[in-house]
């Protein structure tokens, strides 16, 4: 008698869906010296080869094969990795025999390269980033289950279409406003309006949609993109010194992201130095401090008077990456601001 179990993967290896995992380093390929080292451990050790041999259980749910982009830790990510994954991803998803691609990350920037590659990969297959809080030495590892998972994710259907997504602790996230939060907690990755769904037991199941542009309906093509340019960010405090700014156009920005206090908000003593900036051609982004909220347009500063862009509700870090991929399209702020409120 056949089972009733509609969630069983197909029993035959063709009616599997293939998926690429495209391993870059962090904590998921994490090793520690001893089971009780849960934070105290060297990231990006373990090859994507013995990732994948690890978790048998795999094989049940796709055609798995792993490449090694990169075995770093994700804080060492440059503008040059940033294109040269999403160039490799990009050549993937054209392959009609990838139907999903699973990318392993450090947790640290896995926020700013799902941004990136939502915004410059034109594709409608699941693209999914993943990380582990633990490394696969520790009690209590989490990144088997957060792999597995993000194979389950790649190779479903209804995962197409919805952007690049972000799978950590059960959550599925849009690669748009996934950001790490608590730097030490398996719970580590959230988003300020919520996760899209959840994976359970080699099943997705969806609660919300994307909004924002993304993917296929993105301008942005990794495909055309040959650089990014720099754009730096300055965080705003109580006594800051607003020479910081002029520190960031010195080291060739040409964009400041004003990581601001509250809604964006600026010094009264550091804003001459930033109309300034902005009088030099170089522009400014007020983004916000706080993890949640958005940054209101002419309010706490007047942006439309002194030129300057809002993030809209992108963290300082997620606005450097629209910022520079903006910047390679238009000089003019009336069009950084649409595309800030668009994506
Ligand atoms: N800092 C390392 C990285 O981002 C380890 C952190 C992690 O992966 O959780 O790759």
């Amino acid at each position: 008698m056949a089972t009733a179990c509609a969630q069983t993967p197909a029993a035959t290896s063709a009616a599997k869906p293939n998926v690429v995992i495209v391993a870059t380093g962090g904590t998921i390929a994490g090793a520690g010296a001893t089971s009780a080292n849960s934070a105290t451990y060297q990231a990006a050790k373990v090859p994507v080869d013995k990732l994948i041999a690890g978790i048998p259980e795999l094989s049940n749910v796709a055609n798995v094969r792993g490449e090694q982009a990169f075995q770093i830790a994700s804080e060492s990510f440059t503008n040059e990795k940033l294109l040269q994954l999403g160039k490799r991803v990009s050549a993937l998803v054209k392959d009609p025999g990838v139907d999903g691609v699973v990318i392993t990350h450090g947790t640290d920037t896995l926020e700013e390269t799902s941004f990136f590659l939502n915004l410059v990969i034109r594709t409608e297959k699941p693209i999914v980033l993943v990380g582990s809080m633990r490394p696969g030495t520790a009690m209590s590892a989490d990144g088997m289950l957060n792999l597995y998972n993000a194979v389950v994710l790649a190779g479903t259907p209804s995962a197409r279409g919805k952007g690049v997504l972000v799978a950590m602790n059960d959550d599925i996230l849009t690669g748009r406003d996934a950001a790490k939060r608590i730097n030490i907690k398996t719970s580590a990755f959230a988003s300020a309006w919520g996760p899209l769904g959840m994976v359970v037991e080699n099943q997705a199941y969806w609660f919300r949609a994307p909004v924002k542009r993304h993917t296929t309906q993105s301008e942005f093509d990794i495909d055309t993109l040959q650089s990014l340019p720099e754009v730096h960010i300055v965080y705003g405090y109580g006594n800051m010194a607003p020479t910081l700014y002029d520190a960031a156009v010195k080291a060739g920005a040409k964009a400041v992201i004003h990581a601001g206090t509250g809604n964006g908000s600026v010094p009264d003593y550091a804003v001459e130095t930033l109309r300034r900036v902005r009088s030099s051609g170089i522009h400014v982004i007020r983004a916000s401090r706080i993890a949640d909220g958005f940054v209101i347009r002419n309010s706490e500063q007047p942006d439309d008077k002194y030129d300057w862009v809002v993030a809209h509700d992108l963290n300082p870090q997620k606005a450097k990456i629209l910022a520079a991929l903006a910047l390679g399209k238009t000089n003019s702020t009336a069009e950084l601001q649409r595309i800030f409120w668009e994506y």
